[in-house]
């Protein structure tokens, strides 16, 4: 690759560079044109060249976000691109380079306003703004009955094929949630398998032979794990003896499901994190957010989903919560927290846990070829990182993240 335009190269230095496999002390990224065109050590720079001091800190890949409602006060379900780049804005400050903004129970309208307020934004973004939206999360409103968790119940129901045809129609949606028990689920996955995407059984009370069709149908990935989702106690309420096997026993043996955590400290405790590390590996197991429209907002009540109709949670600026219960409503931190949280917490190596932050949800969702690490030729979506691992600057295609 030749260097074509006139702008200078970006050139990050004086930091040890973290790769899908190992850590490279005293690293040379070199990105030209939005791309990353060399990366080792003691490099001759180019003689035009902007350098950045990575400060002895860490050079590592953008955050790839898979499941994601809002940040900063908005939330993608408000619909507006006003709303849709607040969020997609407030997760870049968390290192969060590619997002998928993720549905939440609605009515059809409100699930078309939200689509297109993200394909607007996708088309009309320029590199630095914001987090790029690579596609959307289709994940309300075809949620178990039993399994809505804090989101609004009126706005769940069965899956429609005259309605999800027509959201599919926009072609933004890149992953597509639905619990598999539902009459007309695979269906739904076999609609989302034909559009080419990742088919994820979420909210769900589902048994292992509900997911073994789901399977057959196209279904490889579960949502949140641990969360909504059902375990041999709850189909025993179900079905009765003799007791079954669940959506946990379903991908823990089954090498070819992923599945994602939310690592905040508040939803599982550091030996589920450590326990779902060990089982999945990092090339199963992606770190979200899941974070809602509190991330970056001070303690209070705010509505999950819809700015009009939503159901109301509370946040005390650590998680978010169900009011008067103690459920939990998704989390209200970045994905820079839930990184340094399973370095913290769990064995994994630190190219692991970036590992999962970053190519294994960018694999997953069909985008690894364009990000996910330091890599020749993907897109100059770069991290500088302290040696606590906070987020001291942001490049996207090469161009600075204003703060
Ligand atoms: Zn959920
Ligand atoms: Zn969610």
């Amino acid at each position: 690759m030749s260097q074509t335009t006139n702008e200078p190269a970006l050139v990050i230095h004086n930091g040890t560079a973290v790769l899908p496999d190992r850590l490279l002390p005293d690293a040379v990224i070199v990105c030209v044109g939005g791309r990353i065109q060399r990366i080792g050590q003691a490099l001759t720079l180019p003689p035009k060249a902007m350098l950045v001091d990575a400060k002895g800190g860490y050079i590592t890949p953008g955050f790839v976000d898979m499941h994601v409602h809002g940040g900063d006060g908005a939330d993608f379900m408000d619909g507006t691109a006003d709303a849709v780049r607040t969020a997609c804005r407030a997760h870049a400050r968390h290192g969060t380079t590619t997002i998928f903004p993720t549905t939440t129970t609605g009515s059809p309208e409100q699930l078309t306003a939200m689509l297109d307020a993200c394909v607007e934004v996708q088309r009309s973004s320029t590199a630095g703004d914001e987090a790029r939206i690579a596609g959307v999360h289709f994940y309300g409103p075809y949620f178990a009955p039993d399994k809505v968790g804090c989101h609004s119940r009126a706005g769940r129901r069965d899956p429609d094929a005259a309605e999800y045809r027509r959201h599919f129609a926009t072609g933004i949606i890149r992953i597509a949630t639905c619990a598999a028990e539902l009459p007309g689920a695979e269906a739904f996955y076999r609609e989302a398998k034909r559009r080419g995407c990742l088919i994820t059984c979420g909210h769900s009370n589902a048994s292992w032979a509900e997911m073994a069709r789901a399977f057959r149908a196209g279904m490889r990935h579960v949502d949140h794990f641990w969360c909504a989702m059902s375990s041999v106690a709850s189909l025993r309420q179900r079905f009765g003896t003799p007791m079954q096997a669940s959506m946990e026993q379903f991908v823990l043996a089954n090498p070819e499901m992923s599945t994602e955590i939310i690592a905040d400290g508040c939803h599982l405790a550091p030996e589920l994190m450590e326990f779902a590390y060990r089982q999945l590996g990092p090339q199963r197991l992606c770190l979200v957010t899941d974070a809602n429209r509190a991330l970056g907002m001070p303690p209070g009540r705010y509505r999950f989903g819809s700015e009009t109709d939503g159901d109301w949670i509370e946040s005390d600026g650590r998680v978010g919560y169900v009011p008067g219960g103690g459920a939990l409503a998704s989390s209200v931190v970045g994905l820079d927290t839930m990184v340094r949280n399973m370095k913290a917490m769990t064995s994994a190596s630190l190219p692991e846990v970036i590992h999962m932050a970053s190519l294994t949800p960018a694999e997953r969702a069909g985008v690894g070829n364009e990000v996910g690490c330091l890599a020749r030729g993907k897109r100059a979506d770069v991290l500088v990182l302290n040696r606590q691992l906070k987020v001291k600057r942001v490049f996207l295609a090469g161009a600075e993240l204003l703060r």
